[in-house]
Parts: structure tokens; sequence; C-alpha cells
């Protein structure tokens, strides 16, 4: 069993499975056939969410910061390994809340709500009780932005079907 799972099933996530590469990234393969590992994506990005990972090949790092999508990374890299065609989204991945989460279990925080942009995470109000988060991945871009602040590491940005694996 992977490390991602492992995380799945305790319901604390890492904060983004090890080999998720920079937006508009080739698919894995192509990606480590023109990747020449200069670094060049993990020195542009101004958020710092792009860090040196396994084999010297840049990796999206969450805990570190958020994606803002401004492309800057496509633009340094010269070997065309991250590319950015019209109008492509920049990755599959979605947050998902994992059963870490607090409000899940009637404590009140709406922290990873305050820090979505998007308004993907909804709380619905529950008589009596604390409100629980919703995701709308529908609406979740993947920015990772809700990551590092929950207090507990209870989201994770991973594309759709790792989690069922
Ligand atoms: S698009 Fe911008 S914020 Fe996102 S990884 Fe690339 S350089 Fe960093
Ligand atoms: S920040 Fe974390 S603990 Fe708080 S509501 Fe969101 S997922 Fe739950
Ligand atoms: S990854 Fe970004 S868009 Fe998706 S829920 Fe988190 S903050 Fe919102």
């Amino acid at each position: 069993m992977d490390v991602a799972r492992r995380g799945f099933l305790r319901g604390r996530f890492r904060s983004v499975t090890a080999e998720s590469r920079p937006p508009w990234a080739l698919a894995e393969a192509a990606f480590l056939d023109r990747c020449s590992r200069c670094d060049a994506c993990v020195t542009a990005c101004p958020t710092g969410v792009v860090r040196v990972g396994d084999g010297g090949y840049p990796t999206i790092d969450f805990s570190r910061g958020e994606c803002t999508f401004c492309g800057d990374c496509v633009t340094a890299c010269e070997t065309g390994a991250l590319r950015r065609e019209a109008d492509a989204p920049a990755w599959t991945m979605k947050a998902r809340l994992g059963d870490a989460c607090v409000a899940r279990k009637g404590v009140e925080c709406r922290i990873c709500g305050e820090n979505c942009e998007a308004g993907a995470i909804r709380f619905r109000p529950a008589l009596g009780g604390i409100s629980r988060p919703e995701m709308n991945e529908g609406i979740c871009t993947g920015c990772g932005a809700c990551v590092a602040p929950c207090p507990v590491g209870a989201i994770a940005v991973s594309n759709p079907m790792e989690g069922q694996q």
C-alpha cells in the first residue's frame, strides 16, 4: 500500500502525492523524458509551491503555498516539459477533505473555506450543531490554498482517481 493510500485511510492526508508535477506538465512519461531537472520552474515560482522532488524532478508541495496559475513556471521551462496550450487546464487535481477534519467531529472550524477564493468549500448549517464543510469539486481548481491553513492536515489535493485505488 502506498503512502498516499495509508494517509487516506488514517484520515490525515499528506499535502499532495509525491510526484505531482507543476501545472501544464506533459503526461508523466513525456515529462520525465523532457525535463532536464534544471530547477528553472522552482526558481521562477513566486509562491514557492514548486520544489525539487524525487530524482531532482520538480514537484508540487502545497504545504509551502498555493498555485496562482500565473504560468511563470511554464515560461521558465525551456525544454517544453511544461507546455501551456490555449484553454488547456493546468491539471485535473482537486481537493478532498479527510476524516481528520475537526468540523466533521463537531468542532467549529471554517479555516479552509475562508482560504478558498473559488468558493468551492461551503459550510452547510446544521440544526443545533456545527456547520460541516462540503467540497464542490466542480468549482475546485486544485490551487491548494486550503491545504496549509488546515490545522489538522485534513485536506489533500490529488487527481480524482488517486483516492479510489
Ligand atoms: S503557475 Fe505560477 S504559482 Fe503555479 S506553480 Fe507555476 S509559477 Fe508557481
Ligand atoms: S480547515 Fe481542516 S479541520 Fe477546519 S473545517 Fe476545513 S478541513 Fe476541517
Ligand atoms: S484547492 Fe483551491 S479551489 Fe480547491 S477547495 Fe482548496 S482553496 Fe478551494
